[in-house]
């Protein structure tokens, strides 16, 4: 079975290891360079991206991770997550450095104020058994795609109807919600999927 990071510098570490492990992966937290090594995909998780992406360079992780990510190593971002693996980020905080990777823009903390977190269930593609429930807290979300990249999920209804709210480009994949708080594992699944097929 696969290994996969969770890259434990900040957020909802806890949960996403608690998804991927019931998924069926070996998991491994990822603080430090040399952790990076031994995993085969890497998850990086809800939480706060500014900070996550200070904490890059705190750890020094953040030239191996893009080295890895150059090479093709999978990777799922959720919400934070999904910032730092942004091409492109409107509302962003003032030099916001992202890794980039998937050709797309977000735009942070999109849903507004009234509506900072809710929950919802979304059909999402390659995700059999029905809508995946999804957790929206802050979260951003997708304002184009570049040619590349597969459109997973959108928001059925509401106002913010038709927005994309889950993508894949390559071995990448990002969801603008939190799959790993709701009990249902089936995106971490979709991403172990994914990662066994790169492997
Ligand atoms: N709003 C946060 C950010 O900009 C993301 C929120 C989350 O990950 N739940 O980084």
């Amino acid at each position: 079975r696969p290994t996969i990071g969770v890259l434990a510098l900040q957020g909802d570490v806890p949960e996403h290891v608690r998804a991927l492990e019931s998924a069926g992966a070996s998991v491994v937290r990822v603080r430090r360079a040399r952790e990076l090594d031994g995993v085969d995909g890497l998850v990086l998780p809800g939480g706060e991206s500014t900070t996550m992406s200070r904490l890059l360079d705190v750890f020094e992780l953040r030239e191996p991770l893009l080295a890895r990510l150059r090479e093709g190593m999978p990777a799922y971002g959720s919400c934070a997550g999904m910032i730092l693996l942004a091409d492109r980020v409107l509302d962003g905080a003032a030099g916001q450095l992202g890794l980039g990777g998937i050709d797309m823009t977000v735009r942070r903390n999109a849903f507004g104020r009234q509506v900072d977190s809710f929950e919802t269930a979304l059909d999402v593609q390659g995700v059999a058994g029905g809508p995946v429930p999804a957790t929206f807290i802050r979260a951003p979300w997708v304002e184009e795609v570049g040619e590349g990249v597969e459109v997973l999920a959108t928001v059925g209804s509401g106002p913010a109807t038709g927005r994309i709210v889950a993508v894949a480009q390559g071995p990448l994949m990002a969801t603008s919600f939190h799959p790993e708080i709701t009990g249902d594992d089936r995106v971490h699944a979709h991403f172990i999927r994914l990662v066994s097929k790169e492997r």
